[in-house]
C-alpha cells in the first residue's frame, strides 16, 4: 500500500451525496455565473472568518493581485514579504509593478521574522504580506503594532490557513485584507480553482468587486482597468457544503499532527514543528526539518511507498526570475537552510492511524537501518 501526500478522493466520498445533489441542481438552474450560490457562499465565508465582507474570485493568486490593486500598490512601491512561500505571493507584487522586499524567517518556524521588518522599511514601503505558511498563523498582535506605527497595510496570505487562528481570531480577519485560495488541495478546497478576499472595509470590498469585473461599477461603464476573475457558481455551491465540515476536518488534521509530534520525538534526526503559543495551526502541511541528507531520505521513503513533499526547494529570492533583485546566496540564511531541510509528511484529514504508523516506521527504518 502506497501512502500519498494527500488523497482528495477519500474526503469526496464523505460528502458525495450533498455535492452531487448541489451540482445537479445548479446545472439545471441555468445560472452558472454569479447568482445566489455565489452570494450565499460569500456571506457564509465572511461570517466564518469574522469579517463584514468576503468577495470571491478565481484563485488565491487573483485574490492577492486584486488586494494589491485595490490598495493602490503599484510601480515605485515596495512590499515586504517572505521568500519562503509559494511563488504567487511575490509574483503578484511584481505583477502590479511593485517590488518585493524579502525578510528572513523566524529562528525555528517557517513564517517571516517580524523582528526584521522594521529594518526593511523604506519611504517606498506600502504594505506587508505575511504568509500563514503550512496553516500556522503569524503573530498578528505584533505585526499589527508594527504596521500601525509605520502606516503599512497588512495583506494576509491565508491560502494555506483557512480556519487558523491567532489569539482566538481567524486569520484573514485582522489585516486590512485577507486573501484565500480554494485550490483543491487547500484546507478548504473547491473542485477546481477559486479564491476570495475578506475585509471589514466596505470601500475596499467594493473596489475588489469592481476590479474583478473589468473595473465596471455599473454594467458597461468602466472606470478602471480590471480583470475578469470570478468564482463559478458550481464551485461556490460545493464550497458552501465543504465550509460546514472545515472545522471538523481541521480538528482531524490537528489530531494527526499531535500524534506525529509524539511519535517523532525519539527520532533524533527529525525536528518536529513546534507548537506556538497564541496560534492554533490548521496543519495544511506537517513539515519537519531533517538533519542530514534530506533528499536521500525522501528517496528512501519513496522506495518504501511513502510519498513526501518538499515545500519549497528554491526560496523566491534565489529563483531565476528574481536574481535581478540582488539577493545573493547566504543573504537570507534561515530561509536557505529551511529550503535544504524541510520535508512535508503525508497530511490530510482522512489519513488513517495505520498509515501514519507506517510513515513513522519507515522513517525509523531509513534513519537507523542497523538498529
Ligand atoms: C496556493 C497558494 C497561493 C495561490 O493560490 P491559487 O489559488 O493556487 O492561485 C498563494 N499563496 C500561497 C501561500 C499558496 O499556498
Amino acid at each position: 500500500m502506497n501512502i500519498p501526500p494527500l488523497d482528495l478522493t477519500q474526503q469526496y466520498e464523505t460528502i458525495r451525496p450533498d455535492v452531487e445533489a448541489a451540482v445537479l441542481k445548479l446545472l439545471a438552474s441555468g445560472r452558472y455565473i454569479g447568482g445566489e450560490a455565489v452570494a450565499d457562499f460569500e456571506q457564509q465565508f465572511a461570517q466564518y472568518i469574522g469579517t463584514e465582507h468576503a468577495v470571491s474570485c478565481n484563485s488565491g493568486t487573483d485574490a492577492l493581485f486584486l488586494a494589491l490593486r485595490a490598495l493602490g500598490v503599484g510601480p515605485g512601491d515596495e512590499v515586504i514579504t517572505t521568500a519562503f512561500t509559494f511563488f504567487a505571493t511575490a509574483e503578484v507584487i511584481s505583477a502590479v509593478g511593485a517590488t518585493p522586499v524579502f525578510v528572513d524567517l523566524e529562528p525555528e518556524g517557517f513564517n517571516l521574522d517580524l523582528g526584521q521588518i522594521e529594518a526593511a522599511i523604506t519611504p517606498q514601503t506600502r504594505a506587508v504580506i505575511p504568509v500563514h505558511l503550512f496553516g500556522q498563523a503569524v503573530d498578528m498582535t505584533k505585526l499589527l503594532a508594527i504596521a500601525q506605527t509605520h502606516q503599512l497595510a497588512i495583506i494576509e496570505d491565508c491560502a494555506q490557513a483557512s480556519g487558523a487562528e491567532w489569539d482566538g481570531k481567524k486569520v484573514g480577519s485582522q489585516g486590512r485584507i485577507g486573501c484565500f485560495s480554494f485550490f483543491p488541495t487547500k484546507n478548504l478546497g473547491a473542485c477546481g480553482d477559486g479564491g476570495a478576499i475578506t475585509t471589514n472595509d466596505a470601500a475596499l470590498a467594493a473596489k475588489v468587486r469592481m476590479l474583478r469585473e473589468h473595473g465596471m461599477p455599473q454594467r458597461y461603464y468602466h472606470e478602471e482597468i480590471g480583470i475578469t476573475s470570478r468564482l463559478d457558481a458550481i464551485q461556490a455551491a460545493i464550497l458552501s457544503i465543504k465550509l460546514r465540515h472545515l472545522d471538523a476536518w481541521n480538528r482531524q488534521r490537528q489530531a494527526i499532527a499531535q500524534r506525529y509530534t509524539q511519535l517523532l520525538d525519539p527520532i533524533a534526526e527529525i525536528i518536529a514543528p513546534r507548537a506556538v503559543a497564541g496560534s492554533s495551526s490548521v496543519w495544511h502541511q506537517y513539515t519537519v526539518r531533517v538533519e542530514g541528507d534530506r533528499d536521500a531520505l525522501k528517496q528512501q521513503l519513496q522506495d518504501q511507498g511513502i510519498s513526501t513533499m518538499v515545500y519549497y526547494p528554491v526560496p523566491l529570492h534565489r529563483q531565476k526570475v528574481y536574481l535581478g533583485l540582488g539577493y545573493g546566496p547566504g543573504s537570507l540564511p534561515r530561509t536557505e537552510q529551511a529550503a535544504q531541510q524541510v520535508l512535508s509528511l503525508p497530511m490530510f484529514p482522512e489519513l488513517a492511524i495505520a498509515a501514519q504508523d507506517r510513515v513513522i516506521q519507515s522513517l525509523k527504518d531509513c534513519l537507523s537501518p542497523f538498529s
